[in-house]
């Protein structure tokens, strides 16, 4: 059994994929991903959680994929 702390916020860190940094961001419980810039690089990254428990968010570069 978890315990859970959070009560409708998802917490959670993740890396730049293009220079590295890590950073943590929040997510309320009914947001599964939010653009942000990377606070050091400034380039526009989708974080995406896994799942209502995943601490591990995946992250891909906005604008990549074409
Ligand atoms: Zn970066």
């Amino acid at each position: 059994m978890m315990a859970t702390t959070a009560r409708d916020q998802l917490y959670g860190t993740y890396r730049c994929p293009v220079c590295g940094h890590r950073d943590a961001i929040e997510l309320s419980a009914d947001e599964s991903s939010r653009i942000l810039d990377c606070s050091y690089c400034d380039t526009a990254l989708e974080v995406t959680t896994r799942g209502r428990d995943a601490v591990r968010l995946a992250v891909q570069v906005v604008g990549e994929a074409a």
